[in-house]
């Protein structure tokens, strides 16, 4: 941005330096045009007035114009909370306050006149409203009602007095002198095409609009802004990589051949003989292959991947694979060579537990080339891992690494980049794996393999334990084996472990005589692997575990999992966790266990589970309830990064904002036309900023 923008927050009226340091420190932001882009997340309408007989509690929030009849304090010491009487011309309510009652004692004046604004309950017989916003009567709020933008903020700060109210005005004190230094960024055809306001209305409608038009407006007009500029990064990327990346040409299928003939465990389904093509073409293409394999869990991705590595091997060059945790790969490591030693194809693991001796081991036959496959986690990025020639580069459940993370990998040949092949551990919608994945080409594997039964899914409360622990002897009394698992509380390990812990002995206690193993986060590797073998092995028949499980565990005679405090897992998880049974020949069951107390979300999300197997219903609906950011787990928020586009609501403007980037750089690659001078001058100040757009322009 220009220098206006890069003013610090400080300089603006009403900011100042203590103040400014508040919001360097709890929202980041330093500058004018931190804060013109600190969006809002809602819009609260404060345009209507209602009257007391009027309100009802499923009224999101209600603002009225009354007067406090009086004030009283109630309950003894340490339960006091103030109670006022607020009335109006049509009835009576009452206003309570459990925090700050001195200061609410001394503000509220009887009689006076206040407009008070928040959400009400019915209690008691009465109308009351907990905490009200509450201002004073005033020639300013009382003919002309606004909307009130709500930003999002932090406890730290409305102790500092700092509320959305706060932030509005600072905001509408920069709107009031930014003008003239607002740049358009969209092109006045596309302006034009889809009548899109201006940048500079557009801040200002966002932030403070006057109807819900405007906002409206404003909002169209913003997530097209942000949806074009990914989108134009990811297919600017990919072109690039197109015209500009060869890759290897990978086409003798020797080692295949004999796979295929002597070794293939089993016939592929339909969907993993088209991927394979697909893969196979792209290898054969003499272009660097970058491409997103998506299918649900059990699909099968583990054998597509290995017969593509014998492709890169076939073609004289290396191949890796990299997983998300320790458990996984050390899964993948075993299925792998179980093949590989079929084959004669040398095959090792590396990650951050393994030892220097065998490290230096793996580095040297790297080198060398005697080392055909490398299997391993995030210890594969580090520099001193260096290929001989480095074909092909499989990573698995990627949605958890990033972008940068994926170009690392890229760089570890030095004549052609590697090709690549991103495999999802379940689905993703449609939308996120347009901004998230753009810049691949798909395949999808959407079929599962024969023979599989539908999981049982279903929920059950607390208080039928004992029921769920009677079935659960019937299962192990058949000889089946059962996963029982707690969830991860992300802020205290202790609690966390605790929690575990509590659950193993109570399993205990319920089972007694029946071998149990124990798996979490915190243990060390080789006890981890040391218990999933038991467990594997059939040694145990109870299997209690985080979710450290949730990838990577392949038991095919467990077919029971049952999952504890259901409603602290996303959906995504919870079908990741499914995926565990349902491997082997037998029935099998998942258990979804809570207590009475369920949020609308939580059902939706248990009776998903319950009504569905389909990993991209399942995704969708996921999105839906929690937005991409929180999708299948933390490691992943942050990806996608969009301040104010919706990938669940706003698939058409992705799609339009898509084909017109695609089109434009199709058109004029280096954006030299008039028309596009808006996106070069925006591309340019913000490849400042970011390293990526660096790396492609
Ligand atoms: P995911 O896609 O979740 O990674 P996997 O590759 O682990 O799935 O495969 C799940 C299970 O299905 C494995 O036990 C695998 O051996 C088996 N499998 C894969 N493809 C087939 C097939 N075509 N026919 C029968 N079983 C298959
Ligand atoms: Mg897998």
């Amino acid at each position: 941005m220009s220098s206006f923008f890069e003013t610090k927050i400080e300089l603006l009226r009403g900011v100042n330096a203590q103040k400014a340091e508040w919001l360097n420190k709890e929202l980041g932001i330093f500058t004018f045009a931190d804060l013109i882009e600190y969006y809002p997340f809602r819009h609260e309408d404060r345009t209507q007035f209602h009257k007391i007989s009027e309100i009802s509690e499923d009224m999101f929030a209600a603002q009225i114009i009354g007067r406090i009849v009086s004030v009283e304090l109630v309950g003894g010491t340490g339960k006091q909370r103030l109670v006022a009487t607020f009335r109006d011309g049509t009835s009576h309510m009452e206003l309570v306050w459990f925090q700050s009652i001195s200061y609410f004692q001394k503000f509220l004046k009887p009689n006076a006149e206040y407009v008070i604004y928040g959400k009400p309950v019915w209690f008691g017989g009465n109308f009351s409203i907990t905490h009200p916003e509450i201002d004073l009567l005033t020639a300013n709020n009382n003919k002309k009602g606004y909307f009130q933008s709500i930003y999002s903020l932090t406890e730290k700060l409305r102790k500092q007095y700092i509320d959305s109210k706060t932030i509005s005005i600072w905001i509408k004190n920069l709107l009031d002198i930014a003008d003239p230094y607002i740049n358009e960024t969209i092109p006045a055809s596309l302006c034009a095409k889809y009548r899109l306001i201006p940048k500079n209305y557009a801040l200002r409608w966002l932030h403070v609009p006057r109807s819900f038009e405007e906002l409206h407006q404003a909002q169209r007009r913003l997530k097209f802004e942000e949806l074009f500029y990914n989108q134009l990064r990811l297919i600017k990327l990919s072109l690039v990589r197109k015209n500009d990346y060869a890759g290897q040409v990978f086409q003798k299928t020797t080692l295949l051949t004999e796979f295929y003939t002597n070794h293939l465990p089993f016939d592929l389904t339909n969907a993993q003989k088209r991927v394979v093509k697909e893969i196979f073409e792209d290898l054969k293409s003499g272009k660097q292959m970058n491409r997103l394999i998506q299918g649900d869990v059990g699909s099968g991705k583990t054998i597509v991947a290995f017969i593509s590595m014998l492709m890169a091997i076939d073609g004289g060059a290396q191949a890796c694979m990299m997983a998300p945790t320790e458990i996984l790969a050390q899964q993948h490591y075993v299925n792998l060579k179980k093949f590989g030693e079929l084959l004669g194809v040398r095959i090792e693991i590396l990650t951050g537990s393994s030892k220097k001796k065998d490290r230096t081991v793996i580095h040297e036959a790297l080198l060398s080339g005697d080392l055909k496959i490398l299997v391993g986690t995030h210890a594969l990025l580090e520099d001193i891992v260096q290929f001989k020639n480095l074909g092909l580069v499989v990573i698995d459940e990627q949605h958890r690494f990033g972008v940068a993370q994926r170009a690392k990998l890229w760089e570890k040949n030095k004549v052609f980049y590697p090709h690549m092949m991103v495999m999802t551990a379940t689905p993703i919608p449609r939308t996120l794996a347009m901004t998230l994945f753009g810049d691949l080409d798909h395949s999808e594997i959407d079929e599962m393999p024969p023979g599989r039964k539908p999981i049982v899914t279903v929920h059950r409360y607390d208080a039928n334990r004992l029921k769920v622990f009677e079935f659960m002897r019937d299962e192990l009394k058949k000889g089946r084996q059962i996963y029982i698992v707690y969830p991860l509380i992300e802020e205290s390990e202790k609690l966390d472990l605790k929690n575990l812990y509590d659950g193993y002995e109570s399993i205990e206690r319920a089972f007694p005589g029946v071998p149990l193993s124990i798996v979490h986060g915190k243990m060390k590797p080789k006890d981890k692997e040391y218990e999933m073998q038991r467990f594997k092995k059939g040694e145990t028949k109870l299997m209690v575990a985080t979710t450290v499980i949730e990838v990577g565990v392949d038991v095919p005679n467990a077919s029971v999992m049952v999952i504890e405090s259901a409603q602290r897992f996303g959906l995504s998880q919870l079908h990741q966790l499914r995926g565990r049974v349902g491997r082997g020949a037998d029935q099998s069951f998942c258990i979804l266990m809570t207590d009475y107390k369920l949020s609308k979300d939580t059902q939706k999300r248990l009776n998903t589970m319950v009504q569905t197997e389909n990993g991209f219903l399942i995704s969708q609906v996921d999105l839906e309830l929690r937005g991409p950011g929180d999708m299948s787990g933390t490691q992943q928020s942050g990806l996608v990064d969009l301040k104010i586009a919706n990938l669940a609501k706003d698939e058409q403007i992705l799609k339009i904002a898509r084909e017109e980037a695609f089109r434009i750089l199709k058109q004029d690659p280096n954006l030299e036309m008039a028309d596009h001078l808006p996106i070069k001058l925006h591309i340019d100040k913000i490849k400042n900023k970011e390293l990526s757009w660096n790396r492609i322009s």
